[in-house]
């Protein structure tokens, strides 16, 4: 068993991979707890630097394959920034749109879908039906824009 990686989102982690078969191995399990606790969204770098603070080395091509994995299994989002950059956030599969701060890289969760209750008809008469959507939101936080003030 692997001590010490046994929070609420390591847990989660574990019982996605554990229906598809799938080891919890010490660096997947170190990826999750790298994401779960940053506030912010973190690039590939950033999480190979946390991963190797917990377990020493770990090969880049490894957390590379992970966080492709961990896309599909949808533990993981990945988010895209305008700058054509991108970074990854911890996902528990809800339905959320993020608010992203262009200065931090924060993620904040958009209090509900605004798109939820759209109609979808003039969709429809184009014969197109409409299954899912994705909407990320950039701007600055509180934070940052209580920095920029003074
Ligand atoms: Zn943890
Ligand atoms: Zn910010
Ligand atoms: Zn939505």
């Amino acid at each position: 068993m692997l001590r010490g990686f046994e929070c609420e989102h390591e847990l989660y982690a574990r019982e996605i991979l554990r229906k598809k078969g799938l080891k919890s191995t010490a660096q997947r399990l170190a990826v999750v707890h790298v994401l779960h606790t940053s506030e912010k969204s973190l690039s590939v770098g950033e999480i190979h630097d946390g991963v190797k603070k917990i377990l020493g080395t770990t090969g880049l091509a490894t957390i590379y394959r992970t966080l492709e994995m961990f896309e599909d299994l949808g533990i993981v989002k990945r988010l895209h920034f305008p700058d054509g950059g991108y970074g990854y956030t911890f996902s528990q599969g809800e339905h959320v749109h993020h608010m992203i701060c262009l200065a931090c890289r924060g993620v904040f969760d958009f209090p509900e879908c605004p798109i939820k209750s759209l109609d979808y008809t003039s969709a429809e008469s184009q014969g197109f039906y409409v299954e899912d959507h994705s909407i990320q939101l950039f701007g600055q936080c509180g934070k940052c824009r209580e920095q920029a003030v003074c």
